[in-house]
């Protein structure tokens, strides 16, 4: 069978001019080469997180980052912002590094209240806070400014924020909203291959993390911080990945931010609209749902793994039948990266074509 197209919300398709740029030569990553390449992406890398800030280049998933923030920045307690698989999962990986950790946990489905994040950190003794701020196992946007401007009411409690699967589809500015921690990895919103993250460090992270024993190698900080003085990374870097994130990044710059916040709008919008026309309810509630994934649930009567099954084998496209315990009961379509909705509009020609088969007729 030939490889299908991804709509599943990561890994998602990736352009023929991304795989052409990482055909490049490899090159040293102690050299002038290096250093050019890795200056060259930090001006757009800025602009698209809105920070002033370096955006440092790790070679992990984005887990690798999650976890090495709580390593980095945890020294009293935490508190996981819970709302689906992958923020929940964040508790438990922070409990696992053997951090005190608390949590805020709703409903899978629903969105974290920035009233309670106020409550529970009034009640003191927190240091850092971690949010996903588009959780992509159900299609819930948090609120993030309003979560952000909390956070920053209490002294010494750092935000983290998870952008994996937003970064770049809508606006996530660090500065002005004042994260302390943006991460991304670069296979869900930015349409590269898997291997890569970015992320910012506030000076107060920073300095947190400096006096933050066991906080390991790989993941520390305050590495990050020295060695993207000189225009590097403390490890190897996957520098093919590199080359990817520099095609990107340019790209990005030339579509403008802007144009890019409202392609994702209008190709969201788009999704929303086929849900509409089946009278299919998306599992986020109004207010909250993501820009750049469509998380449906799953209507009585419809055969979902033939749905699936046939969209690929007809039409050589692949979306997603849910994640963790809401798989099955909920179906997921992706927006992000580099859709437009010419390609979101053959998707869902493709979705109404196989439809009527799917569905047991009333
Ligand atoms: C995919 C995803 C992750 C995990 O990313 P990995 O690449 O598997 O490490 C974390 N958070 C969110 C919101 C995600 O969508």
């Amino acid at each position: 069978m030939p490889k299908p197209k991804l709509f599943i919300p990561g890994p998602v398709d990736i352009s023929e001019a991304t795989y052409e740029a990482m055909r490049q030569p490899i090159i040293g990553h102690r050299g002038a080469d290096f250093e050019e390449l890795y200056a060259s992406i930090q001006p757009g890398l800025r602009q698209i997180a809105g920070t002033s800030r370096p955006v440092f280049l790790s070679t992990s998933s984005a887990w690798g980052v999650m976890e090495g923030a709580i390593r980095n920045l945890v020294q009293k307690k935490v508190l996981n912002l819970c709302c689906g698989a992958f923020s929940d999962k964040w508790h438990s990986v922070a409990k696992s590094c053997g951090k005190e950790a608390e949590k805020i946990q709703v409903e899978w489905g629903e969105a974290i209240d920035p009233a309670a994040v106020e409550a529970r950190l009034a009640e003191g003794g927190f240091d850092c806070v971690t949010l996903v701020h588009n959780e992509t196992s159900t299609g819930v946007m948090n609120p993030l400014a309003e979560i952000a401007a909390v956070v920053k009411r209490f002294d010494d409690v750092l935000l983290v924020t998870d952008t994996v699967s937003s970064f770049s589809a809508v606006p996530t500015p660090v500065d002005d909203l004042g994260i302390d921690v943006l991460l991304a990895g670069v296979q869900k919103a930015l349409a590269l291959p898997p291997g890569l993250s970015v992320f910012t460090c506030s000076e107060a992270a920073l300095e947190r993390a400096a006096s933050t024993p066991d906080r390991g190698y790989y993941f520390d900080f305050v590495e990050f911080a020295k060695n993207d003085a000189k225009n590097n990374t403390p490890s190897t870097p996957a520098i093919a990945l590199l080359y990817a994130l520099k095609q990107k990044v340019d790209e990005i710059l030339a579509e403008g931010l802007e144009a890019r916040f409202a392609r994702h709008e209008r190709t969201n919008a788009q999704v929303h609209a086929w849900g509409d026309k089946h009278g299919i309810a998306n599992f986020a509630p109004a207010g909250f749902e993501s820009r750049s994934l469509t998380c449906f649930a799953t209507p009585e009567g419809l055969d979902l793994p033939g749905f699936i099954k046939t969209l690929r084998s007809r039409h050589n496209f692949l979306i997603n039948g849910g994640y963790g315990k809401i798989k099955g009961t909920t179906f997921r379509v992706s927006n992000m990266g580099n859709e437009t909705e010419a390609t979101m509009q053959e998707l869902l020609d493709a979705m109404d074509d196989v439809w009527s088969e799917v569905v047991a007729s009333a």
